[in-house]
């Protein structure tokens, strides 16, 4: 399985991840997953905790991108944050990740790196294709 998504949304992504500093930022990612997951559109919300050091996605943000995907026909594909960090799961990563079993996309600010991370009984890599 790969992640394919623009370098546009990558650009974007990345320009989020650099506004938000210190604190973490995150998305869902909008689209379709087949053998391949395509990731069409960025639904941005708050990071609720407001630290460098975690995020936390408020249930009305979580309840309205559902919702959003539902009315464009598409799925949440994916799950992106930020790291202060190497962009590897963290423990609490791990622990979310197992609850909410899709794509997730971590970009370090750190080392200017984006990878994506799937935990399906054990952590695998994603590959990214733009
Ligand atoms: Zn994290």
């Amino acid at each position: 399985m790969r992640l394919a998504i623009t370098a546009d949304h990558l650009a974007k992504l990345r320009q989020l991840a650099l506004q938000s500093k210190p604190n973490e930022s995150c998305a869902f990612l909008l689209g379709k997953a087949n053998t391949d997951v395509q990731v069409s559109e960025i639904f941005y919300v708050k990071n609720a905790d407001f630290t460098p050091v975690s995020f936390n996605i408020s249930a009305d943000d979580i309840i309205l991108a559902y919702k959003t995907a539902e009315q464009k026909s598409m799925d949440v594909v994916g799950i992106f944050h930020s790291h202060p960090a190497p962009a590897r799961p963290s423990q609490t990563d791990l622990r979310y990740m197992e609850i909410n079993p899709v794509v997730w996309l971590i970009y370090s600010t750190t080392q200017d790196k984006f990878a994506a991370w799937l935990l399906d009984g054990e952590l695998q890599q994603v590959d990214i294709r733009a």
